[in-house]
């Protein structure tokens, strides 16, 4: 061998023992890993060269590297292995570039002092001195080259060469077919894992229809085993019972091509699992392209969550379109995409009209800057939620709607468009604003209710404590309205209170509130009033009052019609002064329906005698009401005595009436009902005209006597006062010479009005006292307030003198009290001689009762002075 070696040159012998032994690793096959480092060992030991090299060039035909070598044992080429393995060389660079551009075989005797091979310095160094390199071509172009090299320097030895090439192809060819191998053994791996990674069970069956293929989605789809599947028909394992006639119909067609549509299609079907339980798949049927006996493949999809959904969606459709919301959706620039027949219906646009169309057309113009806000939110990914607002139909009207908008994900979760819901709240608002009338209103009337009066009230509060204005509540009370309603029926009664209410409203101001409180009671409410800027008293906003009070009395100036007769009904008034007679809302009421009930004389029930019946009070009413023109009133005097002279001082005016059918009616039985219908104002203006000519004839006959009348509750006010000076004036009868009688209760109420009334008695010079003293209740200090002149005792009081001892000292203290206060006592009702003395001698001054008078009319009576 060594000798051979030495020769360098092959010989036909080694020729064929190398083939035999390249042909015998290439037979063994095997990875060319293994293959090629073998053949260039065979290749070696033969010819006896140390060192081969197999260069492969790459896949885009760039560059050369080394992908296997060999070399003999106890070669120490460390450093040439490592710089071959790392090398790249292009064409026409180092020993394989240069054999690759050339596309011939290469040798070089000795590499010692080639410094144009790259390699060639470190060869030498590591013993390495002949060199070899032959192409290496498959179809005549170089895929790669063979290199050997030897520990000596060698001649050109074409045979080897030859021998070199040889090998060179049969690896390249083998190199090749491996290659292409490998490359079909990984696309079929990839493809099984494909198959075994798919989430559709894909099974593949034969022309007798059993399954050749099942995949881990099929095992799992239809709960069989691969093993338990393989070779059985697909009838037994997947399709049901009644089914497996039509599926093998529909083979034998697939078979005899007679149903080539079945092919590359998807078709529903319903499938049995192992357990028997039915589901929807759809399926897609491809014929296997393979040599042989047909084959088919099934890919078959479980379809169950689909079909739900599907049926899910058609069933969301149907409600959709079967809603009375309008239901629609539109694009991110609010270009409309969809439309229900509620959306139809709401708006006015068929679904064809709509659909393309700006949603801003539903908008109208006020409301126009509220789209791209609400697009804005939904693109922010924000709901927007019972937006209640107002949309334009077709036809321009408008409708009120609470808007529920949302926004549409696309399959990315990104926002695509948004769901709108509009609901027509047209009937809600209606509804709400009725509740809310109901709850505010008298559901008679339609008036404010006292809930409603009371916020106003406050309002109003409110507003005058800011701007220092006044606000009065004027407390009505219908007069014998309860006869109307037990005489006509409670539905002539609603129809009077309507029209009373209607009456009500029409004399006030829009300002004004006014209300009904309940039953025959209603409420004016007075804001905004001026007040002037004198303390204490504020006579403008008394002005208004007063002119609001007498249009309210106005309304009923008209009859009622009730059951088709002309009723009249008096009224009863209370006012309440803010800030005058009250601080607050709770005060103001009060005071105002304290005011009205003592106007009414409900105060005194015993005075108030009953007639037999509703409709007889009713025409007594209307009797009384025409007395005044009929002449039929009549004043009768009584004598005002002073107990220690027996001198007539004045007189007390007392009303009489001479009704023709019953004859003298004294004022008990009629004065509460002139109270409750109204007529107690024109009687007192009556009375006041009668007291100031009478007074006017004694004066002219030469009598000075005091002439006092008595002033009901309800027309304790300023206006009333005015009335009587001016009638004093008219008459020439001095003022002085007037005395007004209140009862305590009026004296004490409505401590407003009380001021102003007492200012203009106290500058007037009327004179002041307080009736039937001691039966109500008073206070002290406010009797010191006013001008009382004359104090005068009950005549309950009196009529228990002098036995009893209780009553002798109320009458005692009141005597004292007044005398402190530098007020006179008269005292009522002296029946006896006994009564006179014990009051005498207790210090009263003044008396009056039949003892010392009887009431008569003036004509009757005996006033000269007397001497005792
Ligand atoms: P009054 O103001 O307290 O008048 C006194 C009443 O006592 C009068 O009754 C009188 O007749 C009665 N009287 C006088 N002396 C005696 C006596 O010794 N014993 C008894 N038992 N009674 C005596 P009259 O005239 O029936 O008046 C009753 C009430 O009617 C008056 O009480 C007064 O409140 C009211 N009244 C009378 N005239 C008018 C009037 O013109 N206008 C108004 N608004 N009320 C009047
Ligand atoms: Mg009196
Ligand atoms: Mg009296």
């Amino acid at each position: 061998m060594d000798e051979q070696r030495g020769q360098g040159t092959a010989t036909a012998e080694q020729r064929l023992a190398a083939q035999y032994a390249v042909a015998q690793v290439l037979a063994a096959g095997g990875p060319p890993g293994q293959a090629v480092p073998r053949i260039l060992e065979a290749l070696g030991d033969l010819l006896g060269w140390q060192f081969g090299a197999l260069w492969r060039v790459d896949e885009r035909g760039e560059v050369m590297q080394c992908t296997e070598l060999w070399h003999a044992k106890g070669i120490p080429a460390i450093g040439f292995s490592s710089l071959t393995r790392n090398a790249v060389f292009r064409r026409g660079d180092g020993f394989p570039g240069l054999v690759w551009e050339s596309e011939e075989p290469l040798w070089v005797d000795d590499l010692a002092g080639r410094i144009d091979l790259p390699r060639a310095s470190v060869a030498a160094r590591d013993g390495l001195r002949a060199g070899v390199a032959t192409p290496v071509s498959l179809e005549g172009e170089i895929t790669g080259v063979i290199e050997f090299f030897a520990d000596t320097p060698r001649p050109r030895d074409d045979g080897l060469i030859d021998l070199i090439q040889a090998v060179g192809n049969q690896l390249g060819q083998f190199l090749v077919r491996r290659e292409a191998e490998q490359r079909v053994h990984r696309s079929e791996a990839r493809k099984t894992a494909i198959v075994n990674a798919s989430l559709d069970a894909i099974i593949t069956i034969d022309a007798a229809g059993r399954a050749v293929e099942w995949n881990p989605a099929a095992e799992r789809m239809f709960g069989f085993d691969r093993s338990i599947a393989l070779g059985r028909p697909i009838a037994d394992l997947i399709v049901p019972g009644e089914l497996r006639d039509r599926h093998q119909r529909g083979l034998a067609d697939l078979l005899t091509g007679r149903e080539p549509r079945l092919l590359g299609r998807r078709i529903e079907l319903i499938a049995v699992r192992a357990g028997g339980e039915r589901f929807p798949v759809e399926v897609a049927i491809t014929q296997v392209d393979l040599p042989g006996p047909p084959l088919y493949t099934g890919h078959v999809r479980d379809i169950t969550e689909r079909v739900k959904a599907e049926r899910a969606g058609r069933d969301l459709a149907a409600i959709v379109e079967s809603s009375d919301d309008a239901i629609l959706s539109k694009a991110l620039d609010g270009t409309i995409l969809t439309w229900n027949k509620g959306a139809e219906q709401l708006y006015g646009y068929t679904a064809e009209e709509a659909v393309g169309r700006p949603a801003s057309v539903l908008a109208p113009p006020e409301r126009a800057d509220e789209l791209p806000q609400i697009l804005d939110s939904i693109r922010r990914g924000e709901r927007v939620s019972q937006h209640e607002t107002v949309r334009m139909r077709k036809d321009g009207s408008l409708v009120e709607v609470s808007l529920s908008v949302s926004p549409i994900l696309g399959p990315y979760s990104q926002i695509v468009a948004a769901s709108v819901i509009a609901h027509d709240i047209t009937d809600r608002r209606r509804a709400e604003a009725q509740i809310a009338h109901l709850a505010f209103h008298d559901p008679l009337t339609g008036l404010p209710n006292r809930l409603m009066f009371q916020e106003h009230l406050d309002v109003a509060l409110a507003r005058a404590a800011r701007g220092g204005l006044g606000v009065a509540v004027l407390f009505i009370d219908l007069d014998d309205f309860k006869l109307v309603n037990d005489s006509f029926g409670h539905e002539q009664g609603d129809r009077l209170l309507r029209d009373f209410g209607t009456r009500l409203r029409a004399v006030t101001r829009a300002t004004d509130i006014v209300a009904r409180q309940g039953g025959d009671e209603f409420l004016v409410l007075v804001p905004d009033l001026e007040l002037s800027d004198g303390p204490g008293i504020e006579p403008r906003a008394m002005e208004v009052v007063q002119s609001i009070e007498t249009k309210v009395r106005s309304v009923l100036d008209a009859p009622f019609s009730v059951a088709g007769s002309d009723v009249n009904l008096g009224l009863s008034i209370g006012v309440s002064i803010y800030p005058i007679d009250a601080r607050d809302r709770h005060e103001l009421l009060r005071n105002a329906d304290t005011a009205m009930y003592i106007g009414k004389g409900r105060g005194r029930p015993s005075m108030h005698r009953e007639s037999a019946d509703a409709r007889g009070r009713l025409a007594t009413i209307q009797r009384l009401r025409r007395a005044i023109d009929r002449d039929e009133l009549v004043l009768y005097h009584q004598p005002l005595v002073e107990l220690a002279t027996g001198n007539v001082m004045g007189v007390e005016a007392l009303l009489r009436w001479n009704d023709p059918s019953i004859g003298t009616v004294t004022p008990a039985d009629f004065i509460p009902l002139a109270e409750h219908s109204g007529l107690i104002e024109p009687i007192t203006n009556w009375v006041i005209a009668a007291v100031c000519r009478q007074a006017r004839e004694w004066e002219e006959q030469g009598y000075e006597l005091l002439q006092s009348f008595n002033l009901p509750p309800s027309l304790w006010t300023p206006s009333m006062i005015a009335r009587v000076i001016e009638t004093a004036r008219a008459e020439d009868v001095p003022t002085e010479r007037l005395m007004i009688e209140i009862t305590e209760s009026t004296a004490m109420v409505q401590p407003g009005r009380v001021a102003q009334v007492l200012a203009s008695i106290r500058s007037s010079g009327l004179r002041l006292a307080i009736d039937d003293f001691g039966s109500g209740y008073s206070s002290l200090s406010r009797l010191r307030q006013m001008p009382v002149e004359t104090l005068k005792i009950d005549r309950s009081f009196v009529a228990d003198l002098p036995d009893d001892s209780g009553a002798g000292a109320i009458v005692t203290t009141i005597i004292d009290l007044a005398r402190s206060l530098g007020i006179r006592s008269l005292a009522e009702g002296i029946e006896t001689e006994e009564q006179r003395r014990f009051l005498l001698d207790h210090g009263c001054e003044l008396g009056q009762g039949f003892l010392l008078g009887r009431p008569a009319p003036a004509a009757e009576l005996d006033v000269r002075p007397r001497t005792r």
